[in-house]
């Protein structure tokens, strides 16, 4: 006796008919052939429809690709702002003291030095990511051509200019800015910071702070028990952080009892002296 299911009754590719099915879509539960078995990035080993992978719940890496995609972030507004303030600020200066061929004069000049740089990175153009690290130093070796007295001075804005560009370089969101190429895994990572269930981060954070202020250990509870509920690593997207909701709410519980137990210590010493 075979216990082989006949050709006729096996489940066939809900989009191709004539070809058999090589399992389930993970969402909606219709057959698919192994042409169109589709995997996700950021839901590991799950299968999809081709019509399921391409929503913007399952797929949400994607979404989040394109929800940033060309969208000013914080840093880029900052950088339009200092450029702005630059501008105000030399045309404030030139008009107090007048444009000669002073050495004050071109001193004060340099400020318009990162002016065109600003510009270019609020208007979203690339290169101008790479300009904003080296403005700080032209910037300082000019200013010491200038004034050869000011080195430390020069020293230091260079450092804080280059750590700030550094850093701006490197954010993810203003790569997306600038429409770069973000892998899955970076996207994964924004997205966990931002969205993968933040309520967790703050019980964890309110149950350290409640270690020292007890006062906080109810918001920490509280915080924690939301959390907590919220997790579900078989959603789309997953919901995770359980550590850290179950860390905030733990240190909320224990903070009164620790301060309770140090205030009890101390009443008992004042009882016995
Ligand atoms: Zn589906
Ligand atoms: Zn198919």
């Amino acid at each position: 006796m075979s216990l082989e299911v006949p050709l006729s009754q096996q489940g066939r590719c809900a989009v191709h008919p004539d070809l058999p099915a090589g399992g389930t879509c993970s969402r909606c539960g219709s057959f698919f052939c192994a042409d169109c078995a589709t995997s996700v990035s950021g839901l590991g080993a799950r299968l999809y429809c081709q019509a399921c992978a391409a929503r913007p719940d399952v797929n949400y890496l994607e979404t989040l690709r394109q929800r940033y995609w060309g969208r000013r972030d914080g840093w880029a507004w900052m950088v339009g702002g200092v450029t702005l303030l630059l501008c105000v600020t030399t045309a404030a200066a030139l008009a107090q003291w007048g444009l000669r061929a002073t050495k004050e004069s071109l001193f004060t000049l340099l400020l318009l030095v990162p002016v065109p740089v600003g510009v270019a990175f609020f208007l979203g153009r690339r290169w101008a990511r790479h300009a904003l690290i080296v403005t700080p130093l032209v910037m300082a070796v000019a200013a010491d051509f200038l004034h050869r007295d000011g080195r430390f001075l020069y020293a230091l804005c260079v450092s804080l200019g280059l750590i700030f560009a550094l850093r701006i370089h490197r954010d993810v969101r203003n790569q997306l800015f600038f429409r770069l190429p973000v892998p899955p895994g970076t996207l994964q990572a924004l997205w966990n910071e931002r969205f993968n269930n933040p309520m967790a981060r703050q019980a964890s954070r309110f149950g350290f702070s409640a270690l020292f202020m007890p006062m906080i250990a109810p918001v920490a509870v509280i915080c924690g028990v939301v959390a907590l509920r919220r997790v579900d690593p078989k959603a789309t997207p997953p919901i995770g952080r359980r550590n850290q909701a179950l860390m905030g709410l733990v240190l909320g519980l224990v903070s009164p009892l620790l301060w309770g137990f140090v205030l009890l210590l101390l009443l008992t010493d004042r009882i016995h002296f």
